[in-house]
């Protein structure tokens, strides 16, 4: 089977639109025509160069789109069906999969650095040269094989552009708020960094029932989008200081970094509380260090914890932000960027690339 693509070559070369061949689904995969794809960070590190990753590959992860046709042993999809993938085809067998935390599976994370699926192979070759998938996933192209599992049923209320962002970004960030940080009504958060992530943790903690929470971001658009969302206030951060003197001078109870820099992280451990708990969200480059105070954890006695894909099997969490998608309670709409077509998908990496206020999405 054949499908197009966007194949990446390596870092600075533009993406290659271009066909390539599929291997036929197995019993227990499915096909997906893909309707839609964010754009995400982590696409970001192998397109700057931040992750060595074997090419060609294709990028993408953030993904949802409908099931075209299945294998012999499917059973809980059916053609027709409107699917958002799910990033961790996990290996199923290992002590982070029983633990119902498919993104920890050492062999996933083994499998993604390869730039394969679990089993090793991609299934996606182009004149007989293995073409890798990105993030055990590869979503950049029309027609897609997936596991069976990893394909979960989305519903027919939910468009698939806004779909998409749940995939990975609404996943990420809202679990972040409800299932790594446990967050409780009535308390205080800063949020670093307003990109697809930063604007999810946002709503998070506003479905949590947070009271005050600080957004902070270089970019105004962002800024602007977390004020509309709900956020107290949104600064730039050379601004936070002063803000943070005049709201909350003692620091808050939960720091989210939303961008994973060794300075971002810093940024929100130095405004949490002590006794308060910071989240490392963001993914960091290849080798990123820290360069902590201990006296942050000893004197201050604070928690500096990290959250993978919301620290929870997205079979689990997807559902849940489901309805709360459905009950108008978390918003896709308003975090949508501008969107392309399959052929423009190199505008749509520039866009990404220049902080788009909204999640940038390509429409194979
Ligand atoms: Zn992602
Ligand atoms: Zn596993």
């Amino acid at each position: 089977m054949k499908t197009r693509a966007a194949v990446f070559h390596g870092a600075g070369r533009p993406l290659e639109v271009c066909e390539i061949e599929l291997e036929e689904p197995r019993d227990d995969e499915v096909v997906v025509r893909m309707g839609a794809v964010g754009v995400c960070g982590t696409d970001l590190h192998s397109i700057r160069g931040e992750w060595q990753r074997p090419t060609p590959m294709v990028l993408g992860h953030e993904g949802a789109g409908t099931v075209e046709a299945i294998g012999n042993s499917v059973s809980s999809l059916r053609p027709g069906d409107r699917v958002v993938l799910s990033w961790a085809p996990s290996c199923g067998k290992c002590a982070d999969c029983a633990r119902g935390r498919p993104a920890a599976c050492v062999p996933l994370h083994r499998a993604i650095a390869a730039g394969t699926l679990v089993d090793g192979r991609t299934g996606m070759s182009q004149n007989g040269e293995t073409v890798h998938r990105g993030t055990a996933t590869g979503a950049l192209v029309e027609r897609l094989v997936v596991a069976e599992r990893v394909a979960l049923p989305l519903g027919d209320d939910v468009p698939l552009e806004e779909a998409a962002l749940l995939g990975c970004a609404a996943l990420t960030g809202v679990g972040a708020v409800l299932f790594a940080a446990h967050l409780e009504a009535g308390a205080s958060a800063v949020i670093v960094g307003a990109g697809g992530v930063g604007q999810f943790v946002l709503q998070g903690t506003k479905l949590a029932g947070a009271k005050t929470v600080v957004s902070v971001d270089p970019v105004a658009g962002r800024r602007e989008q977390a004020l509309e969302l709900g956020a107290t206030a949104a600064v730039a951060p050379d601004e936070l200081k002063q803000t943070m003197r005049r709201l909350l001078p003692e620091g808050v109870d939960y720091g989210f970094d939303a961008v994973g820099n060794p300075e971002t992280t810093e940024l929100a451990l130095r405004w949490t509380r002590s006794g308060g708990t910071c989240v490392v969200v963001g993914l960091p480059a290849a080798g990123a260090r820290f360069d902590l105070d201990p006296g942050e954890f000893n004197r201050r006695e604070k928690w500096l914890t990290g959250t993978m894909y919301g620290s929870e099997d997205p079979a689990v969490a997807l559902p849940i932000l489901l309805e709360h998608v459905r009950a108008e309670r978390l918003q896709l709409r308003p975090l949508l960027g501008p969107t392309f077509g399959l052929d423009d998908v190199n505008d749509a990496i520039e866009a990404s690339l220049a902080g788009s206020a909204g999640r940038v999405v390509v429409q194979p």
